[in-house]
């Protein structure tokens, strides 16, 4: 007998949505470009912390579908240099409170890091980094390899691999989070505050009026601004080559992968410069491993199949138990990488426009740290005292925050 019930009828009713999807209005004090983590967190931050809330987030494709529903979320704060440990660290006190903070869940696991060393050099890079962790206030130690074995006891520390492990730096407060979730809880946040979250609104040009931008050209029409604060990642140095601004951003491919789901095997996450791979295992059981950027600039979001494969190799030379397990899939989103591999915040030579990007393959852990100084800097005027080391102008006055060290393959 056929069933009289409608297909689909006996399911439960569709969830509420977590926000709403308004029609562009004609003019907002702030535009934000880029509805990715960043640009929800600044607009979370704008309305909470300085009441500013005739706001819009314009997304070109859909909420939080570029690097913020690709990246591996590694979050750590033990870079090298003071400005960036500061950030860092504030952002990773920040992730410690979002969950209460959004009332919505996300998943941090603080399950700690071990950045890997095989060499010498990177033993004194290493310990060296580890000082300096210190001196800012941030968990560091420096660990043998038989106490990197304890925390992982699936890493090779013997002596008969092509790169034997001579100990790590270890951060016990490092983690991983639940991306979407992160995503979802900023703009769920920033939604209820009033914020107008625009989807399939992609902007492609400025109206200027002498050193200022008075507009947007969008594809869903002309949006009047009083600020524009760029969250535009990968795509930012196509916005600012509209305003005829020359910025030194590359944009990459950068490729990661999961496995089979497997049962808990991995405790923490393992990050190695030299073998060149990082790995942990997500709530779900998948091994999330990732490397560095495709070394050919580009926008299309896959990647070169060999990439994957020395990634494949590198992860095997280190967890040989990896060995039997199946790649399950592979993606890639495209990241902005910066000639010294720290992020460019604060203005540009447009008075009301400013920048956030350059955060290339580390940025997700900034989310909440940079959202909160982000917004500080557009409701202010002025750049936040966290973000003042990273303007646009260290490349001209040669003041740069070379992380490369503490950025290489460990995002
Ligand atoms: C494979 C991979 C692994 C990574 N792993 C880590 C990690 O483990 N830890 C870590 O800290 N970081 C990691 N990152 C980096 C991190 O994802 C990024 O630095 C961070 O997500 C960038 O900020 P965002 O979330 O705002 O970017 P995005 O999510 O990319 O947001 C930018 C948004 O701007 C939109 N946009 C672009 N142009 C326009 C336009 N013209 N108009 C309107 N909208 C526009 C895009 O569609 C996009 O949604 C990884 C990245 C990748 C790709």
């Amino acid at each position: 007998m056929t069933s009289t019930v409608p297909p689909g009828a006996a399911l439960p009713e569709h969830p509420d949505f977590l926000w709403r999807t308004p029609e562009p209005k004609k003019t907002y004090d702030v535009v934000i470009v880029g509805g990715g983590g960043h640009g929800l967190a600044t607009a979370h931050y704008l309305a909470q912390k300085h009441g500013i809330t005739n706001v819009a987030v314009l997304e070109r494709g859909w909420l939080a579908g570029g690097n913020m529903a690709r990246n591996t979320t590694l979050i750590r704060s033990n870079y090298l240099w003071d400005e960036s440990a500061a950030i860092y660290e504030h952002s990773l006190k920040l992730w410690e409170g979002l969950e209460d903070d959004l009332g919505y869940p996300i998943l941090f696991s603080q399950r700690g890091v071990l950045n890997l060393a095989h060499t010498e050099q990177d033993v004194r890079d290493s310990v060296r980094r580890v000082e300096a962790n210190r001196l800012n206030g941030i968990d560091a130690e420096w660990l043998g390899p038989d106490e990197v074995a304890k925390i992982c006891p699936i890493v090779n520390v013997s002596d008969d691999i092509r790169y034997p492990v001579q100990g790590a730096t270890y951060q016990p407060r490092a983690g991983i989070a639940k991306h979407d979730y992160v995503a979802w809880g900023f703009a769920r946040r920033a939604d209820a505050a009033g914020i107008d979250i625009i989807q399939n609104c992609q902007v492609t040009d400025f109206v200027v009026d002498g050193d200022r931008v008075t507009g947007v050209r969008t594809t869903r029409g002309d949006i009047g601004c009083g600020t524009v604060a760029l969250c535009a990642a990968g795509h930012t140095s196509v916005l600012l080559d509209r305003l005829g601004v020359r910025t030194p951003l590359q944009s990459h491919p950068l490729q990661a992968l999961v496995s089979e789901l497997l049962e808990p095997v991995h405790p923490t996450i393992v990050m190695s410069n030299a073998v060149h791979v990082y790995v942990s295992q997500a709530h779900k059981g998948e091994l999330v491993m990732g490397a560095g950027v495709d070394g050919y600039n580009g926008y299309g979001r896959r990647g070169a199949f060999g990439v994957i494969e020395r990634q494949m190799a590198a992860a095997v030379e280190l967890f040989p138990v990896f060995a039997r397990a199946h790649l399950l899939r592979s993606w890639a989103g495209i990241v902005d990488v910066t000639p010294d591999a720290s992020p460019i915040v604060g203005h540009t030579p447009y008075e009301n426009v400013l920048v956030n990007a350059g955060w290339g393959t580390g940025g997700f852990k900034a989310t909440p740290g940079i959202g909160w100084a982000f917004a500080d800097t557009v409701a202010h005027g002025r750049p936040h005292p966290l973000v003042a080391p990273f303007a646009l102008e260290r490349f001209v006055t040669g003041a740069l925050v070379d992380e490369h060290g503490a950025a290489g393959v460990a995002h």
